[in-house]
C-alpha cells in the first residue's frame, strides 16, 4: 500500500521511532457507504515532540503525501490521527486527546487491540478489549489480503 509506505517514512524522518505496527484493515466506509473501502493502519510511536508539536508534523506529512479531502467523510488520500499520547488528557482548539471517537469506531479499536489490547484509555478507563466489547460500531473491518472478519 504505496501511500501507507510512504506515510511511514515521512513519521520515521520527522516523528520518530515505530515501537509497534498494526495490519492494515480495510474497512466499509463509515458515514457515507456508495464510496470505496478505507485503508487503516494504527502505529505506536516514540517521539520527542509534545503533542501540539506532535499534530503539526502530523499536519505537515499529511500536506506532504497530498491530501485531497472532497467533504466530510468522503474518500482521502490520508489522514493521520493522533489516538493517544500516553496518558494525557487534551481538550483545545487544536488537540483533543484521546482522539474523541476511539470508543465508536471498530476501525480504530480493532487495530489497537492488535497492538496494545492492554492500554488504557485514560478518561473511561477501560482496556482497548474491553472498549471494542461495547462498541456499538457495525461495519464490517478485515485485515487487507485475507477473507477474515
Ligand atoms: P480531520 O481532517 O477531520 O482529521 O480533522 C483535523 C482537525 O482535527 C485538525 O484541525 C486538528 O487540529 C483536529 N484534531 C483535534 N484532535 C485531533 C487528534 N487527536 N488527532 C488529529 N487531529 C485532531
Amino acid at each position: 500500500m504505496r501511500v501507507l509506505d510512504d506515510t511511514r517514512i515521512l513519521i520515521k524522518e520527522k516523528v520518530g521511532k515505530i515501537q509497534k505496527i498494526s495490519f492494515v484493515y480495510e474497512t466499509e466506509p463509515w458515514g457515507i457507504r456508495n464510496q470505496p473501502s478505507f485503508y487503516n493502519q494504527v502505529l505506536e510511536i516514540q517521539t520527542g515532540l509534545s503533542p501540539h508539536d506532535l499534530l503539526k508534523s502530523l499536519q505537515d506529512i499529511e500536506n506532504e503525501i497530498g491530501k485531497i479531502k472532497l467533504g466530510k467523510w468522503r474518500e482521502r488520500l490520508i489522514d493521520i490521527d493522533i489516538l493517544y499520547y500516553d496518558q494525557l488528557i487534551i481538550d483545545d482548539e487544536y488537540l483533543t486527546l484521546p482522539h474523541p471517537e476511539i470508543q465508536n469506531r471498530k476501525f480504530t479499536l480493532i487495530p489497537m487491540c492488535e497492538v496494545n489490547p492492554d492500554f488504557i484509555h485514560p478518561i473511561f478507563n477501560n482496556i482497548q478489549k474491553e472498549l471494542l466489547l461495547k462498541c456499538p460500531d457495525k461495519l464490517n473491518v478485515w485485515p487487507l489480503n485475507t477473507n477474515l472478519v
